[in-house]
């Protein structure tokens, strides 16, 4: 299995480079050379179907065994004995629980196995690294919690002051180690990963620290995200296509599940469900890619203008053309607004349909979802319902719809007392989170001020 990238211009890469180099030398995004084709799992243990569905992007990385191994020990973590359970919410309507990892969100799937893929690898190579990542929120605490024990591994991440909740920001800044640094930066999360990307270009610096990435850009994780919708596939049966509605931000995880479906999986149609930070849905109904100002929501994982993982799309329903796609991202880059054409945008609209989802929604939902079953669901997957609802309603959705539910209600704790009144609890590994002390560094919204600081800790 061999890696090319988006823009046309780098090497192919095996796996273990994809892994550790993130973005490609091109500025692009690695994809497989061919999606390899794989089924659903005939296993329960959520584990071993991962490593079987891994297996087919890692090459010769790891052995088998080596695999299943690091598997095992990344999804034991969970506090879920099924990992990723469904629950069935209505005739043809089921969630899928993503939250029951470490940091409570579904980031923690990918960064789990991360951490230990990074690992695995630096160990052998006899290699350090300095791992960056942006996040608006929950992609922080996945890497710090899966990062904090490698030996091998530094990881820094930005993330936008005063964006991310305190529960979201407790979760990154109450690890005290060596390794770990954590930067509050005055700006938002678009200008987190901006910076992220002028580090990466900054040749002389990343050499410095040895800069790699975890941010889903990096193929590894929408690798270990599509696992999930294997597991659901297998859980539901064979029989009709599966829909799937995926609360949506930087496009990885609903791409992750368009990489299923090209690998043969019955997957339906993709929902893409957005809070007002509604580029992708604008995107996919006019074709008209065009970032405004982020606004802040209540689901602020997903307060993103700039999907990164959109590249990938893009590229592919340009049949491949990395020249094209390099051509377009340029001119994107320039002038912040990129016209997708008819012809494009059909073969994209086969496989995906979006809607956008205000706050007041997303409340209303919380409190409907609690009033009817009793249980808590966070704003995130309330974006995701109420986009189920609404596609399912507009005739764009038949059949059994799983909607992923991203986050436990206990991360977003405000959103969910204002609809319903209820404080949901935090797991028992987080009770004390309020009382544990905080380590970060503030820095301007400055690539060369964040640059410095760096290089203090890892130079
Ligand atoms: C990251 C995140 C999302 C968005 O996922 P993308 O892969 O960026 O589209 C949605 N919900 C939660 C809770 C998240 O942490």
């Amino acid at each position: 299995m061999m890696y090319v990238s988006t823009r046309g211009a780098a090497p192919t890469a095996d796996f273990e480079t994809v892994l550790t180099a993130g973005l490609a030398p091109d500025g692009g995004l690695y994809v497989p050379q061919a999606f390899p084709k794989a089924s659903p799992p005939v296993t329960p243990d959520y584990a071993a179907a991962a490593a079987d569905i891994l297996a087919n992007f890692t090459g010769d990385a790891f052995s088998r065994d080596r695999l299943g191994e690091m598997t095992q020990a990344a999804y034991s973590s969970f506090d879920h004995e099924e990992t990723a359970p469904l629950t069935q919410v209505g005739d043809e309507d089921w969630i899928l629980e993503l939250y029951h990892g470490p940091t409570l969100a579904f980031k923690d799937f990918a960064m789990q196995l991360l951490g230990r893929l990074f690992d695995d690898v630096l160990e052998r190579r006899g290699e350090r690294l300095t791992v960056i990542a942006a996040t608006s929120g929950d992609t922080g605490a996945a890497a710090i919690h899966a990062l904090a024990p490698c030996r091998n591994a530094g990881v820094v991440v930005l993330h936008p002051e005063g964006r991310v909740t305190d529960v979201q920001r407790r979760m990154m800044t109450s690890i005290d180690a060596p390794n770990v640094l954590n930067i509050a930066v005055d700006g938002d999360f678009d200008q987190c990963q901006a910076i992220v990307k002028a580090l990466f270009a900054n040749r002389a610096f990343a050499e410095q620290v040895r800069l790699s990435g975890v941010n889903s850009i990096n193929w590894a994780r929408l690798a270990a995200q599509t696992v999930y919708y294997f597991t659901t596939a297998a859980k539901l049966g064979g029989g009709a296509p599966i829909n799937f509605v995926v609360p949506t931000g930087n496009f990885g995880d609903v791409y992750a599940g368009f990489v299923a479906k090209q690998m043969g999986l019955n997957v339906g149609r993709l929902g893409v469900a957005t809070n007002a930070n509604s580029i992708l849905h604008k995107a996919l109904t006019s074709g008209s890619y065009r970032p405004e100002g982020v606004h802040k929501t209540l689901s602020p994982s997903m307060d993103i203008q700039v999907a990164s993982n959109f590249e990938r799309l893009l590229y592919q329903a340009y049949g491949c053309d990395g020249a094209k796609t390099a051509e377009m991202m340029d001119r994107f880059g320039r002038e912040r607004d990129l016209q997708i054409p008819a012809d494009v945008l059909d073969l994209i609209s086969e496989d995906f349909i979006s809607e956008a989802v205000s706050d007041a929604q997303t409340l209303q939902e919380i409190k409907s979802h609690y009033e009817r079953t009793g249980a808590l669901i966070d704003p995130h997957t309330a974006v995701g319902r109420v986009a189920a609802k609404a596609l399912r309603k507009a005739g764009k959705l038949s059949g059994p719809v799983v909607t992923l539910s991203t986050a436990h209600p206990a991360k977003f704790p405000d959103a969910v007392e204002e609809a319903t009144g209820q404080t949901p609890a935090l797991t028992d590994a987080w009770s004390d989170l309020h009382e544990r002390p905080e380590f970060m560094e503030h820095a301007p919204a400055d690539a060369d001020a964040i640059a410095s600081v760096v290089s203090a800790r890892f130079g």
